[in-house]
């Protein structure tokens, strides 16, 4: 992911993201971290970048030129999702974090003195946003927090894909209390569980530690939580049909934007009409579900302006996103997901995650995923390969919506259970991370169904359907046959 951060102090910027994850993940190539000096773009003959305000009061503005210049030198005319740093923009977030993180290249605005003349912003910024209520010098340490807490969300900064999944604000949770070494400090002791060796024990004392603290200190957020975990229960009920949403809030990616009826705890299966409506964050994706036409009417309002993709079931929720909000059906596919408590046996010996090394032969392999997009990917640690004599035969993997597939094996290959292995490789992994593992299979594509069938998956009864949004291209197109 590259970023670009205009700035009157360039060496601020560039000391302050040089260090430590972020320093290393630039190192290997993750990310790429340009300060761009505005001073560089003014026509001023002095130099300068700032003149008085029009009207009078106090302080300087940056002036609209320099700004204006050197953006255009950033972007070289192409789109660029521009973010404005200012203490008038929306809150920045975990969530909002998570959004940004979807982009390959952002910029950053840093205004100091007064702020900026505002036609220049009119012109280039896409978001305002702000790190809080306050109000500081300039906007480098703000670009610096959004570029730091973006970064970590970017596949293979981390390094440990796990990490950002149990920390605060994931499933609307603050983190629990963490202890390290010696046992006893101060007189205080490592609450004995934790010592245990009892990993369920473990979670348990965790996540109810991590309630208590959220009620307490933020029931804002403890008031989402309990939302989602009424939802996830309704879910869980039918989840053969609803696999793909029950993960999404499940792995915490899925926020809901609508819950009616039987999803919503208020209402309760009482109501008639029901609908959950929710945009996953990790492929930007809206997933709608719903009772009837009403459900699908008021889910429609709901679904964001940036939204370009969307999964919809049953199919009149399909055929209504059609007609009233603009998206056409990409597929339509059968949903299968794998409920047994056992791993399954992988008879082919060398299976492994793939590396960037293998970037170029999966990219030309599978026809439905632009190179980018298979590049992430492999660096999230979510492609497979199985080996015969060293060389790749084939290989599978974890789409950015959270189903498995991908599957490919070489022509010489076939016929000798290479794909069986590697989708239940897949399968296992999933389990281990705690996910449902599930796929989504193109109607028609019997021989892939067959392969679901033999590795005890089950069927759901209801089909789902991907869309797009008429006017998206798409190119990172990730589904699956
Ligand atoms: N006059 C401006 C106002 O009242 O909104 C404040 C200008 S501030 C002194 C200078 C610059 O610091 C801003 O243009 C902005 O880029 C940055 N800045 C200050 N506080 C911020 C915050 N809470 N979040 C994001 N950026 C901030």
């Amino acid at each position: 992911m590259r970023f670009q951060i205009l700035t009157l102090f360039p060496d601020m910027v560039a000391n302050g993201l040089n260090t430590s994850v972020i320093g290393r993940a630039v190192e290997k190539g993750i990310l790429q971290i340009d300060a761009v000096n505005i001073r560089d773009y003014t026509q001023d003959r002095h130099g300068r970048v700032d003149d008085y305000p029009y009207g009078g009061g106090a302080g300087m503005l940056m002036q609209a030129q320099p700004v204006f210049d050197a953006y255009r030198a950033a972007t070289g005319g192409r789109k660029v999702r521009t973010v404005y740093v200012t203490p008038q923009g929306v809150p920045f977030t975990q969530k909002l974090a998570g959004e940004l993180a979807q982009e390959e290249e952002l910029l950053f605005l840093c205004g100091h003195y007064e702020g900026i003349d505002e036609r220049v912003l009119e012109e280039i910024v896409t978001d305002y946003v702000s790190i809080g209520d306050y109000v500081l010098t300039g906007g480098e340490l703000p670009a610096m927090v959004m570029v730091d807490a973006i970064s970590r969300l970017v596949p293979g900064v981390l390094g440990n894909e796990i990490s950002a999944d149990t920390e605060s604000f994931h499933n609307d949770l603050l983190e629990y209390p963490q202890y390290s070494r010696p046992e006893e400090w101060h007189g205080k002791r490592v609450p004995q569980v934790l010592l245990s060796g009892d990993h369920r024990a473990v979670e348990e004392w965790r996540l109810e530690r991590s309630r208590e603290r959220t009620r307490r200190i933020r029931p804002d957020l403890y008031e989402r939580y309990e939302r989602r975990e009424w939802a996830i229960w309704r879910l869980s009920r039918q989840k053969r049909d609803t696999v793909h949403l029950l993960e999404s809030l499940r792995r915490g990616r899925g926020e809901i934007l609508l819950a009616r009826g039987e999803f919503s705890r208020l209402e309760g299966s009482a109501s008639q009409s029901s609908a959950l409506l929710l945009y996953d964050r990790a492929c930007s994706t809206c997933l709608l579900t719903a009772s009837d036409e009403a459900g699908v009417e008021r889910g429609i309002g709901e679904i964001p302006e940036v939204c370009r993709l969307a999964v919809a079931s049953p199919g009149f929720a399909a055929e209504m996103l059609c007609g009233k909000a603009g998206f056409e059906i990409l597929h339509e596919c059968l949903q299968v997901c794998y409920t047994e408590r056992r791993n399954l046996r992988v008879s082919h010996g060398d299976i492994r995650p793939l590396g960037p090394e293998h970037e170029a032969y999966v990219a030309e392999r599978y026809g439905l995923g632009s190179r980018a997009y298979m590049a992430g990917r492999i660096l999230a640690g979510a492609m497979y390969g199985a080996f015969v004599d060293g060389a790749l035969a084939g290989f599978i993997g974890v789409h950015e919506d959270g189903s498995i597939g991908m599957l490919y094996v070489e022509e010489r290959c076939r016929r000798q259970g290479i794909g069986a292995s590697l989708e239940a490789y897949a399968i296992n992994r999933e389990r281990e991370k705690g996910h449902i593992p599930y796929a989504h299979i193109l109607v028609g594509n019997e021989g892939s169904l067959r392969l679901q069938e033999k590795l005890g998956l089950c069927l759901a009864r209801q089909n789902i359907w991907w869309l797009a949004k008429k006017t998206c291209i798409l190119e990172q197109s990730m589904i699956d046959s």
